[in-house]
């Protein structure tokens, strides 16, 4: 057995966690997660919790799965390590290489490796930029992003993410614009809808104008933007940013981090949305995040011109095309493979949780719920016929997220939008559990606020 109140000094004394305020941390304790299975999770004092957010978006097979641990433990004794530097190779770099490719289509070539999304975006800032200058065009350095995206944690990664607080810490590289983000719920909720998405691509035209054309190397967005908030486009949007790239010879990178592998239906939500970036950055769910991996999905235009005219590329990773990050992540793919997991999450798993989000709709404090596949994302509202949010100071989504802790579910709090984004094998009957359990803490929510005198 754990001892919980030992471990939390040692953590609190000795281990800086990532995104944490350790101040008010270290008062309350960690929680102290202990084992997983399945959709669940467990913590030191035994308590068992629903995962609705698959760790950080990325247990895409669920916990507990023997075959990944198997072909990491193979791989190893085989051969745990070698670089891709120097003009080497290993089979399972090869094999994944080959397979994603498969996966992503005709369009696209080559693979490079990672073991990241921020890293990997850094691969993407770099290659654009070398790509531009091996044209003869090196002033085409910008990279136009959007608010509240999030592109990873490395200094590039948070230049091009759009959030304030973390240019705040670090300041941001050169050479970044950012437009707003296509969120209509929260900006028009009384405009329709696709013409919203139109006129929210358009802002990418007026940015590049502002730019100049020939300084704008690439854009770069989420398909679906997951940690802003599980912000969904109208449908117009995607087609129009593509128009929109097109017409400007801009390359378009989406980041498919959290929508890559499955999560909205598609092996990646770029082929869902209706676009073509030339290229897409991945990590989390191409291992299920049993082993760290990520890297970029180059398109033909970019591979072409990068092999045949680009000479060396004076970049790469200790662990670019790691053989068991590798082996773990074909293990993965198979399982995928086998169980249908993709086809699931768009004909039964992801329709069937967009009709119980439409009941939950129904509840007093939701507003603005809305589905895509294996992520949904609502708003908590004060008054929501009048499109009343809640002040800030309230801090409503932590409250919420409060009653989630402390009744068995991990849903996210971003700002007043609550998220989630379960593992890919979850089954009706455990949806049906997850969202009864979402029900049970929104009244416990409203419950509480009415206590409080808010509502
Ligand atoms: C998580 C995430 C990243 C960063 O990935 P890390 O592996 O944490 O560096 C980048 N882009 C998106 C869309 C993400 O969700």
């Amino acid at each position: 057995m754990i001892n919980t109140k030992e471990i939390q000094a040692i953590d609190s004394a000795h281990y800086m966690h990532p995104f944490t305020d350790h101040k008010s941390l270290s008062d309350k304790g960690s929680r102290i997660i202990t084992k997983a299975d399945g959709i669940y999770i467990w913590d030191s004092t035994g308590e068992k919790i629903l995962d609705a957010m698959s760790g950080l978006w990325c247990v895409n097979v669920g916990y507990g799965r023997k075959e990944l641990v198997d072909a990491a433990a193979k791989q190893m004794l085989e051969l745990p390590y070698y670089n891709s530097f120097f003009q080497t190779t290993n089979v399972p770099a090869v094999k994944l290489a080959e397979k994603i490719i498969k996966l992503a289509g005709d369009d696209y070539s080559h693979v490079f490796f990672s073991s990241s999304g921020s890293e990997s975006n850094d691969t993407n800032v770099r290659m654009v930029r070398h790509y531009w200058a091996t044209l003869g065009q090196p002033e085409r350095t910008v990279i136009i992003s959007r608010n509240n995206a999030y592109h990873g944690s490395t200094l590039v990664g948070s230049s091009l993410g759009g959030m304030g607080g973390m240019h705040a810490q670090g300041g941001m590289i050169s050479g970044i614009e950012h437009i707003e983000q296509p969120y209509h719920y929260g900006m028009a909720p009384n405009q329709d809808r696709d013409a919203f998405g139109i006129e929210a691509a358009g802002w990418l035209e007026k940015k590049i104008l502002e730019v100049g054309a020939d300084k704008v190397a690439a854009f770069i967005g989420e398909p679906v933007q997951g940690a802003g908030g599980v912000i969904i486009p109208p449908k117009t949007y995607w087609p129009e940013i593509q128009r929109i790239c097109d017409k400007y010879g801009i390359l378009l990178i989406c980041d498919e981090v959290i929508c890559g592998f499955g999560r909205l239906g598609k092996w990646f939500g770029s082929q869902l949305l209706g676009c073509k970036p030339d290229l897409m950055t991945f990590a989390k769910g191409v291992t299920s995040g049993y082993i760290p991996l990520g890297g970029v999905v180059v398109g033909k235009r970019v591979a072409k011109v990068l092999i045949e005219q680009g000479g060396e590329f004076n970049h790469g990773y200790t662990y670019s095309g790691h053989p068991t990050a590798c082996a773990v992540a074909l293990a993965n793919i198979e399982i995928m493979e086998r169980e249908g997991l993709v086809d699931k999450v768009l004909n039964e798993t992801g329709p069937y949780l967009a009709q119980k989000y439409a009941e939950l709709a129904k509840h007093p404090l939701v507003g603005g719920a809305e589905t895509l596949g294996l992520v949904a994302g609502f708003v908590l509202m004060k008054d929501k016929s009048n499109h009343v949010h809640f002040d800030e100071e309230v801090g409503v989504g932590m409250i919420c997220r409060g009653h989630c802790f402390a009744n068995g579910l991990i849903m996210r709090a971003v700002g007043d939008r609550m998220i989630i984004a379960p593992p890919l094998v979850i089954t009706k009957v455990q949806i049906d559990e997850m969202v009864a359990l979402i029900q049970k803490c929104l009244d416990a929510t409203l419950a509480d606020l009415k206590k409080q005198g808010i509502m």
